[in-house]
């Protein structure tokens, strides 16, 4: 459980994990867990559970599915509880919809293996490459994660999006996202423990995963289409993530905001000077309406874009002070590992 999880909050369990376990362990008879976070997928996980339990069971002798229910409101639970029938998988459901990064942030919570693969459940991403990602792993990688090869299969306006949030966020930063990097990777138990410690609510995961750093390697990967359904993030959920994303990780905006009125009072202050000057040369001159009227606009334009970009990172403020839990559960499905050995 995430430490601002509600049903348990041991505080000496986050502690613990600020220092996890850092010696070697053998990689090769590991425990792999898959974490599958499903919103209204109902049809896609009817394909992808067979597909992912056949692959698993195929490979590995120790695996486990946590499939984390966000919310849905189609048959998504049922199908679940079916599932969860197999002993090496188990389900969690959020008592309503709280976002894939709450879904993530729960099944990493939960997972028990050595190694944990993110997995969307749309078919998106193809449950082979796991293969690759856990022969990375084996070889010493700590984070092995798929990498788009190209975008074309999305909008240009999306795709430029994209460019932009990037370049923002990375500007500077000492931190530096992949742009074409996603959720679908491969995690050491080290690697998952250090995001579990983080405290923040804020979870933009791209950027967390960054943040605690950690050898990472890159497999290349083209995104299959989604069979059943659309993306569940449009372009409003987007433009919050990269909200989000940019209040977390950067101060930019705040410095390019106070460089803005600098340069502003500067060019302010020339051309008052530039005034006085032509009053002593020309005398008293009362035109100039306009010039009064555009800087007016200008001016209060550039403070209302100013206490906008402020009131971004007092909200997130707000929200981390308010210490909310990440997602409230309904109820587990499924037993696992750990209870099973009891
Ligand atoms: N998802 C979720 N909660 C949400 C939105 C999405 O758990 O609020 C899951 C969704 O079921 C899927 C994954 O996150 O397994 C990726 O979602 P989607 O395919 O819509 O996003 P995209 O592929 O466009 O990034
Ligand atoms: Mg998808």
């Amino acid at each position: 459980m995430h430490p601002a999880a509600i049903d348990v909050a041991p505080e000496s369990r986050a502690r613990q994990r600020l220092e996890p376990d850092l010696g070697a362990r053998p990689r090769q008879a590991a425990r792999i867990s898959c974490v599958v976070p499903c919103f209204n997928e109902a049809a896609n996980l009817r394909e992808l559970l067979p597909q992912l339990t056949d692959f698993l069971r195929q490979r590995f002798s120790a695996w486990e599915i946590v499939l984390v229910d966000d919310g849905s409101t189609d048959d998504t639970g049922a199908l679940l509880e079916e599932w969860s029938h197999l002993p090496q998988v188990h389900a969690l459901q959020f008592s309503r919809n709280f976002g894939k990064e709450a879904a993530l942030s729960a099944g990493l919570e939960a997972a028990e293996g050595d190694a944990v693969v993110l997995l969307d459940a749309d078919l998106q991403h193809p449950p082979e490459l796991i293969d690759e990602m856990v022969r990375r792993w084996r070889a010493g990688a700590d984070v092995v994660y798929a990498l788009r090869e190209h975008r074309q299969d999305e909008g240009r306006i999306k795709r430029l999006g994209t460019k932009v949030f990037y370049s923002l966020i990375n500007a500077g930063e000492r931190v530096k996202l992949p742009a074409d990097a996603g959720d679908f990777r491969l995690m050491d138990r080290r690697v998952v423990d250090a995001l579990l410690a983080l405290p923040e609510r804020n979870r933009f995961m791209k950027g967390l995963y960054a943040w605690v750093g950690f050898h990472a390697e890159s497999v290349p990967y083209t995104p299959a289409p989604r069979p059943n359904g659309t993306s569940k993030f449009n372009a409003r959920r987007l433009l919050r993530m990269s909200i989000d994303g940019l209040t977390g990780f950067t101060t930019l905006p705040l410095r390019a905001v106070s460089l803005l009125g600098l340069v502003m009072a500067i060019l302010a202050f020339v051309y008052g000077a530039f005034l006085v000057a032509s009053y002593f040369l020309y005398g008293h001159n009362v035109s100039g309406w306009t010039t009064i009227v555009v800087c007016l606009l200008l001016f209060s334009g550039v403070q209302l874009v100013s206490v906008g970009v402020l009131g971004a990172y007092v909200a997130r403020i707000f929200e981390e002070v308010k210490g909310r839990p990440l997602y409230v559960l309904k109820r587990r499905i499924g037993q696992r590992y750990k209870d099973q050995m009891r």
